[in-house]
């Protein structure tokens, strides 16, 4: 199967800047030739797609998602389940949205998406799941649902083999507290003991699981690193010596700026405002998050500035809007609309262990793309714009005349 879209206006995630009148020929769901010469490649039997000049770039990435909380009294565990890859697909056909990396789940529901859609069952995004997210008792996020309390290094250890079993992609670690939570719930403090860290790396280490870890202090975030986390995932708080072990040991930094950015009196957009109104987060929430904006940008600038290898994660729902809201907050805090757009693509796809298939308009690569009206590069809220996406080749998403 061939298709060729032509007359588009290339933003390759390779080049920081855009090429006007590109083709892209696609066959069997691969790249298979770029033109950027104005020419286009002989269609024969292709499919040709006119892009009409509309932008041409790799689908996005949202590297730190949970699609949805699971509670006990609200519906049918059955029920949740549907919903919850429901979800998903939203992602991938509303918002473009190709890869995501989930971050806790109840009843391995992300395994089981992640199955259905790598079997062609349904159409969704590529999904890399995580299970549980593993917390100690009297731990972070036990309103989700999803948090599993372990105690003691064996507890680690056996929830860990659990996750495993399971068929999970990566080990979700939480080290300390967060924003979103009781008052004994605080991100300044680390919650695990230097015996079950440890046993909980060894185990990972052992099985070769990567490690997503919850860090938000910067305790946390240096044992993080120095125990060889995979990913070190909020980083509210960060001195000097975490942004210098994350470059030391070339450690992934997913900033999840929107959970201590939107709030009522910090949105500054319509698309900010009204998520922020139906979110209703309570009071005391939100004057935590406020509280913590400021220290957590200037260590989101620091990194930024420093090189550190950062990509996109939104850590809020609902999915289809999360990645748009947190790739505005990166540009709100000092990203260039290029290095927002990076950490969304090629930065997610490296981040999942597939930068080598996916994340940039390369030959060779798979062509999991999107086509938006206008170019992100001048105004980053242009990939709300979406035309069409496309998965291994084939349109998945057409809203060009919706
Ligand atoms: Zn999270």
């Amino acid at each position: 199967m061939r298709t060729l879209l032509t007359n588009a206006t290339l933003v390759d995630c390779v080049h920081p800047r855009a090429v006007e009148r590109a083709a892209v020929l696609i066959e069997d769901g691969r790249i298979r030739e770029i033109r950027t010469d104005g020419s286009a490649p002989e269609a024969g039997d292709a499919t040709v797609i006119d892009l009409s000049g509309a932008c041409l770039m790799p689908g996005l990435w949202d590297v730190h998602i949970h699609p949805d909380y699971y509670a006990v009294d609200d519906m049918p565990l059955a029920d949740q389940v549907t919903l919850f890859g429901h979800r998903l697909m939203a992602a991938l056909t509303d918002s473009g949205i190709i890869g995501l990396r989930c971050a806790g789940s109840h009843s391995y529901m992300d395994v089981a998406w992640k199955r259905a859609f790598d079997s062609g069952q349904y159409v969704g995004p590529r999904l890399f799941a995580s299970g549980h997210f593993l917390t100690t008792t009297g731990g972070h996020f036990l309103t989700s649902g999803h948090a599993l309390e372990c105690d003691g290094p064996y507890g680690f250890v056996k929830a860990i083999r659990e996750q495993i079993k399971n068929g999970v992609d990566h080990i979700k670690l939480n080290l300390s507290g967060g924003i979103m939570g009781p008052a004994w719930d605080r991100h300044q403090n680390s919650f695990l003991l230097q015996e079950e860290l440890k046993a909980a790396f060894d185990i990972c280490h052992l099985r070769e699981f990567k490690v997503m870890a919850h860090a938000t202090n910067p305790e946390a975030v240096k044992n993080a690193i120095r125990l060889g986390a995979h990913s070190v995932e909020h980083g509210y708080i960060m001195d000097d010596e975490c942004i210098e072990l994350f470059l030391k040991h070339d450690t992934w930094y997913v900033p999840t700026l929107a959970i201590s950015h939107l709030t009522p009196d910090q949105a500054t957009n319509d698309w900010e405002q009204r998520w922020v109104t139906q979110r209703n987060l309570a009071h005391a929430l939100c004057c935590r998050a406020d509280a913590a904006s400021d220290v957590h940008r200037a260590g989101f600038a620091k990194a930024l500035a420093a090189g550190v290898k950062m990509a996109l994660g939104s850590d809020i729902r609902p999915l289809k809007e999360a990645a748009l809201l947190e790739l505005g907050l990166w540009v709100r805090d000092g990203a260039t609309p290029w290095q927002a757009l990076v950490a969304a693509t090629r930065n997610g796809a490296a981040i999942c262990g597939v930068g080598h298939e996916l994340g940039t308009i390369e030959v060779g690569k798979l062509a999991d793309l999107i086509v938006v009206d206008g170019n992100p590069l001048e105004d980053i809220q242009n990939v709300r714009r979406l035309q069409l996406v496309l998965k291994e080749g084939v349109v998945v998403s057409d809203k060009r005349r919706s």
